[in-house]
C-alpha cells in the first residue's frame, strides 16, 4: 500500500508543496515545530533513510540543501536544522527547520496550529526563493 507521503506526492492527499524535482518532493510539515518546518522525501518509496543507495542519498542531501538555502531566504532565522527520525511515517524524509536556538529542535515540544491562509504563504515564499 501506498504511503501517505506517495499519496501526496502524487497529489491524492493535498500538502503545501514548495519544492519538486524528478526524484525528490518538499513540502511543509503539518504539524510543525517553527513556521517553515518542511519534509524533504525520494519519491522512490522506501522506508528507512539509510537504507537507501549510496547516490541516491547523496543526491537527496544535495536536494534539501536548495530546499535549506530557499527556507533560510523566506522564513527569518539563524540556521535550518537538519534531523532524521522516521518514527511515524515509513517514507524516508529529512526534516528541515528553521532555528534560532537549540530548543527549537526538540521534537516532543508543542506543535504550531497554523491557519491554511499561513501555511500558503510560508510555502509561496519559500517556493519563491527555491525557484530563483
Ligand atoms: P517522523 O516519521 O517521526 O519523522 O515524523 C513524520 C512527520 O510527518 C511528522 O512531523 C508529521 O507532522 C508529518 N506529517 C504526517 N502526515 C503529514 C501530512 N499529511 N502532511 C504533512 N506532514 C505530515
Amino acid at each position: 500500500m501506498a504511503t501517505i507521503f506517495t499519496k501526496i506526492i502524487n497529489g491524492e492527499i493535498p500538502c503545501y508543496k514548495v519544492a519538486e524535482d524528478d526524484r525528490f518532493f518538499a513540502f511543509l510539515d503539518i504539524n510543525p515545530l517553527v513556521k517553515g518546518h518542511t519534509l524533504v522525501v525520494p519519491k522512490q518509496e522506501i522506508d528507512y533513510i539509510f537504507d537507501l543507495d549510496d547516490e541516491t542519498l547523496g543526491a537527496m542531501q544535495v536536494f534539501a540543501k536548495s530546499v535549506a538555502l530557499a527556507i533560510q531566504k523566506a522564513v527569518p532565522c539563524k540556521r535550518i536544522g537538519q534531523a532524521v527520525m522516521g518514527m511515524e511515517v515509513p517514507h524516508a524524509h529529512i526534516h528541515l527547520i528553521p532555528i534560532n536556538k537549540e530548543s527549537d529542535m526538540i521534537i516532543s515540544n508543542p506543535k504550531l496550529k497554523l491557519s491554511a491562509e499561513e501555511f500558503q504563504t510560508i510555502a509561496h515564499d519559500i517556493q519563491q526563493a527555491w525557484n530563483k
